[in-house]
């Protein structure tokens, strides 16, 4: 996929979604930088890829998309000496309708979803320009379409299209592009994070299973596959665009 020894910062590589895109992007020979704020599970995603993937480079990078910016830059030239792409993967969900609305949830969503990508893709930027690399966000469906009672994730996920549109026009001038998949229901971590456990999963996937047109939900690979090929060259004439990832979902009138 023509990726082989470019050099990628994957946000959220400790966990779900953020740990396949590290496995795909090691397959097709990618060298990485894996960012999350569990030592633990980035141990763990890093040794799942040195035994699939012999001599695989890696690196950890202990640190938190809100605050860490310059410190994930720095480390990541440290050990490759420079950045090819950047996968802003790192996301919360918030739940809740308006009404009910904890202002404090709302912020963090916020903070992490949209500020933090801002923060890291700015700081990114300048090595990103000297690669003509490109930029992956991996936003959501409840970006392209709304969803009653998720209004802090789904204003995030919204806003972050609205960035992967207006920096994609900003930078194609000078050779970086930049977009987003916005996958449907996918069974990771995120929904038991915010509490979401036993009988309410049960039914929330129930209905998620339901809401797709494909009558499935996603898997963390089917994800991972379209991460890779927007960070590849295959992808050389595609920027600004939202690639939904959801059997269909986006195009469904809310329910
Ligand atoms: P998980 O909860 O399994 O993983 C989330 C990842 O984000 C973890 O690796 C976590 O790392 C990291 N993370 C969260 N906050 C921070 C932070 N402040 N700094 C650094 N890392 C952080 O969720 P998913 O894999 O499901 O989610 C990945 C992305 O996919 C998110 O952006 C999510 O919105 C999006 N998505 C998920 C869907 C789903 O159904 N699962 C559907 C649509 C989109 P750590 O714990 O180490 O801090």
């Amino acid at each position: 996929m023509s990726l082989n020894d470019k050099v990628v910062i994957v946000t959220g590589a400790s966990s779900g979604i953020g740990a396949a895109i590290a496995e795909v992007l090691a397959r097709e020979g990618a060298q990485l930088a894996l960012v999350g704020r569990n030592a633990d599970n980035l141990v763990a995603t890093e040794a799942s890829l040195q035994q699939k993937y012999k001599g695989v480079k890696t690196l950890n990078v202990i640190a938190d998309v809100t605050k860490d910016a310059e410190a994930i830059v720095q480390q990541t030239l440290k050990k490759y000496g420079r950045i090819d792409v950047l996968v802003n993967n790192a996301g919360i969900l918030g739940s809740g309708p308006l009404e009910t609305l904890d202002i404090e949830e709302f912020d963090a969503v916020l903070n992490t979803n949209l500020r933090g990508v801002l923060l890291l893709t700015k700081a990114v930027l300048p090595h990103l320009i000297k690669t003509k690399g490109a930029v992956v966000n991996v936003s959501s469906c409840a970006g392209i379409r709304p969803f009653a009672g998720a209004l802090s994730y789904g204003v995030s996920k919204a806003a972050l299209d609205q960035f992967t549109k207006i920096v994609a026009l900003e930078l194609a001038p000078k050779g970086v592009r930049v977009n987003s998949v916005n996958p449907g229901f996918v069974v990771t971590n995120i929904h038991s994070r915010i509490g979401i456990k036993d009988e309410a999963y049960k039914s929330l996937l129930e209905r998620a299973i339901n809401s797709h047109p494909l009558g499935r939900v996603g898997d963390v690979f089917e994800v991972a596959e379209a991460v890779a090929f927007l960070a590849s060259s295959k992808a050389s004439f595609t920027t600004g665009a939202l690639f939904p990832i959801d059997g269909g979902k986006h195009n469904l009138t809310p329910r």
